[in-house]
C-alpha cells in the first residue's frame, strides 16, 4: 500500500501544478474567466492526463473511473483547446504526445463497481471554485471491493490556516484505512497527522457546506443549524476541501443537502475526502446516516447527500435533518 500512496501522492502533486500553472495564468484577467470556460478545461484534461499516464504506467492493472474522457476533445472545434493541453502537460512531462496525453485521459475509462480494485479520480473537484481563484481539489481514491481504501486530495489554494487566508496556501492531505490521516504543505513538504475537533455539544459545531447553491440547499442547512442550535456561520467552501477542512478541525461538519431531487452523487467527488475524514476520526453518512456505498458503480445511488462530522455530534444532526424534512 506504501508504494500506492507514494505514487498517488506524486501523481497528485504533478496535477497541482499543471492546475496552479494554469490558475497564475488567469490572475491578470479576470474578466475572461467569466465568459470563457476553457482555463478550467485545459487544467482539468491537462490534470486528468498527468495523473492516469503516470499511474498506467505504474500500475498497468488497476483501472480506473475518471470524470473526463477524451472524445470532445477529439472534435474539430476543439482542436485549439488540445493544443493548450499539450503545451501545459509538456512544461510537466516533456515526453507526453498527443496521442499518449488522449489515451491517458481515457485510461480513466472504467465503470466502477462492487469488485476488484481501481482508482476514482476527479481531476478537478469544484471547477467553480477554480475559476473564482478560491477553493478546489484534485481528488483520487483507491476502491477494493466496495472500499475505499486510500485517499489522496490536493488543495492548491487552501489556506494552511483558515483564519489567516492571505498567509501560506496549499495542502496535500492522505490517508489509508487504519492508518490516520496526514497533511503535507505543498511548498515545505512538512508532513503533520490530522484530527477532527472532537466536541459533544453541536451548537458549538462550525459546518461547512457548497458555495453552489445549485450543489447543497443552503436553505436546509440554515434550518437544520438552528434545530441543532447552531449559531456560527456557515464557512462555504467548493470542493473537497470541505472534507479536509473538517479533518484537520477548522470545522466539526459537513453537510451536503440535496438542492435537486433526483441528483445522484458521484464517486470520485467523494472516495478521498471520505476516506481522509474518517481517518481523521469522523463519522461520514448519507442524510438518512447510512454508510456511503462505493460498490455502485460510478455513482453513490444507494446514498443521498452527505453528513460528515465529528463522532459525538452526528446522531443529534442525523436527528436534526429528520426532524427539519418532517
Ligand atoms: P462543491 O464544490 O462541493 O459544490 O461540489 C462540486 C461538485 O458538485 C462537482 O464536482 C459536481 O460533480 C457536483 N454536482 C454537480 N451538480 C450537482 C448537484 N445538483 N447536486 C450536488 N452536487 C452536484
Ligand atoms: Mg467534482
Amino acid at each position: 500500500m506504501k508504494e500506492k500512496l507514494e505514487a498517488a501522492l506524486d501523481a497528485v502533486k504533478k496535477a497541482c501544478i499543471i492546475c496552479t500553472n494554469v490558475r497564475s495564468e488567469l490572475v491578470s484577467d479576470a474578466t475572461i474567466q467569466k465568459k470563457d470556460k476553457s482555463p478550467v478545461t485545459v487544467a482539468d484534461f491537462g490534470s486528468q492526463a498527468l495523473i492516469l499516464d503516470f499511474l498506467s504506467k505504474k500500475f498497468p492493472d488497476i483501472p480506473a473511473v475518471g470524470e473526463e474522457d477524451s472524445a470532445e476533445l477529439r472534435t474539430e472545434v476543439n482542436q485549439g483547446v488540445l493544443e493548450k493541453i499539450i503545451s501545459h502537460v509538456n512544461k510537466i512531462e516533456p515526453s507526453l504526445s498527443k496521442e499518449a496525453i488522449l489515451s491517458a485521459i481515457d485510461f480513466g475509462n472504467h465503470e466502477g463497481g462492487s469488485t476488484g480494485t481501481f482508482w476514482a479520480l476527479d481531476p478537478i473537484d469544484g471547477t467553480k471554485g477554480f475559476l473564482r481563484n478560491e477553493q478546489y481539489a484534485i481528488a483520487l481514491g483507491l476502491i477494493k471491493d466496495g472500499e475505499v481504501i486510500l485517499g489522496v486530495l490536493g488543495c492548491p489554494n487552501l489556506p494552511l490556516d483558515l483564519n489567516n487566508p492571505e498567509g501560506e496556501k496549499g495542502s496535500l492531505f492522505y490517508a489509508i484505512k487504519g492508518e490516520g490521516a496526514f497533511s503535507v504543505s505543498l511548498s515545505s513538504n512538512e508532513i503533520k497527522p490530522i484530527s477532527v475537533n472532537d466536541i459533544n455539544d453541536p451548537s458549538i459545531a462550525k459546518f461547512c457546506e457548497s458555495v453552489e447553491s445549485g450543489h447543497t440547499s443552503h436553505n436546509e442547512s440554515s434550518k437544520i443549524a438552528a434545530e441543532l442550535k447552531i449559531e456560527n456561520p456557515s464557512i462555504r467552501m467548493d470542493s473537497q476541501c470541505k472534507y479536509a477542512a473538517v479533518a484537520r478541525g477548522d470545522a466539526e461538519i459537513y453537510l451536503r443537502l440535496p438542492a435537486q431531487a433526483g441528483y445522484v452523487e458521484k464517486i470520485w467527488d467523494h472516495a478521498a475526502g471520505a476516506i481522509i475524514l474518517e481517518e481523521a476520526g469522523a463519522t461520514i453518512s448519507d442524510i438518512n446516516g447510512k454508510p456511503l456505498d462505493f460498490s455502485q458503480g460510478k455513482t453513490l445511488k444507494n446514498n443521498i447527500g452527505v453528513v460528515a462530522s465529528s463522532r459525538a455530534i452526528h446522531k443529534p444532526i442525523i436527528e436534526a435533518i429528520e426532524t427539519v424534512k418532517g
